[in-house]
């Protein structure tokens, strides 16, 4: 047996910090398949040029598909004439072939995603309340850190979890996006929004300002909309009359909404809420117009 290469500490490092960066560009891939940013066909054509992708297993791939998962993915492959452990680079040609076609048939009347942002007490549950009454949008349930408010339902208005279930979340990369605020953790779970988005329903996630540059940044499909106050003296008087916040944590909130009001021009769209039906229906409209 050929005795194994002999690394200096240096290149020893260095193939290790090359192969952590090999299993990231994976994961991201994966999470794309997942999410519906990225097809098959796509992920096949970045493998041309992407050895860390070239190397990921097909069978790890479809599993990423969206409804495949494990079962599923194993019969395709066996199907196929593909070996569990074959990688991508490792396809003949009438393999890579028989996968598109098995793949490119997209669901019909995919569902629209908007994400509706915008300043701390602008409004924004309110608008997101109003919508879940409405048959035409599904509204996601986010997960957070923080404590309930009086009337506040586990399940209805948040899914309430412990630090150590949003961590555990987090690495499970079971989040579309999440983001810290006023001392919580926010997050979108991903896999009842890819289902509903693949139910052909339009979906809103009403969600602070990093975890919209967060969708942004992954999802070509999301409308991004920020909702506005009429005016700043607005803002503060929805603020201060919401009362479920202490002084201290409203305080905060004011100053982070002066930084949050810089953010409108990275939208595609700006909403003025002046009466909550008017927004209600302007997303109606929206998610009407843009719908493929
Ligand atoms: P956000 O979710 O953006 O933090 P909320 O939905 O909690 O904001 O709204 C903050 C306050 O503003 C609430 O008391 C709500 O009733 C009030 N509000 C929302 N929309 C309007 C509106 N169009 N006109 C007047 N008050 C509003
Ligand atoms: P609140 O504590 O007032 O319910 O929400 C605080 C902020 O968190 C609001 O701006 C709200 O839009 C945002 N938020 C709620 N859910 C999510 C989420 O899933 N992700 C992110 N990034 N922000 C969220």
């Amino acid at each position: 047996m050929a005795h194994p290469p002999q690394l200096t500490p240096e290149q020893r490092a260095a193939a290790l910090a090359q192969a952590t960066l090999s299993r990231r560009t994976r994961a991201d891939v994966k999470k794309g398949v997942r999410q519906g940013t990225l097809t098959i066909a796509d992920v096949l054509e970045l493998a041309k040029s992407d050895p860390a992708i070239a190397k990921m297993r097909v069978l790890e791939l479809l599993e990423s598909v969206p409804g495949v998962g494990r079962i599923r993915a194993l019969a395709i492959v066996e199907r196929l004439g593909i070996s569990v452990p074959r990688k991508i680079q490792g396809l003949g040609i009438h393999q890579r072939a028989s996968l598109l076609q098995e793949f490119t048939s997209q669901p019909l009347g995919r569902g629209r995603l908007i994400v509706l942002s915008g300043p701390g007490g602008v409004g924004k549950s309110t608008v997101a309340n109003a919508l879940r009454k409405s048959s035409d949008f599904w509204v996601s349930i986010s997960a957070t850190t923080r404590q309930p408010r009086a009337n506040e339902v586990d399940g209805v208005d948040y899914y309430f979890l412990t630090q150590e279930e949003f961590d555990r979340r987090i690495a499970d990369d079971e989040f579309l996006e999440w983001a810290s605020f006023a001392g919580a953790r926010y997050g979108t779970p991903a896999k009842p929004v890819e289902d509903a988005l693949a139910r052909g329903r339009n979906v809103l996630l009403e969600i602070e300002i990093e975890g919209a540059r967060q969708v942004r940044s992954h999802s070509a499909e999301a409308l991004l909309v920020f909702l506005e106050p009429p005016s700043w003296e607005d803002l503060v008087s929805r603020l201060e009359g919401r009362g479920s916040d202490s002084p201290e944590r409203r305080a905060h909130r004011l100053e982070l909404a002066q930084t949050e009001l810089a953010a409108a021009k990275e939208f595609d769209v700006i909403v003025i809420n002046d009466q909550v039906d008017k927004v209600v229906q302007a997303l109606l409209s929206l998610a009407r117009s843009s719908s493929t």
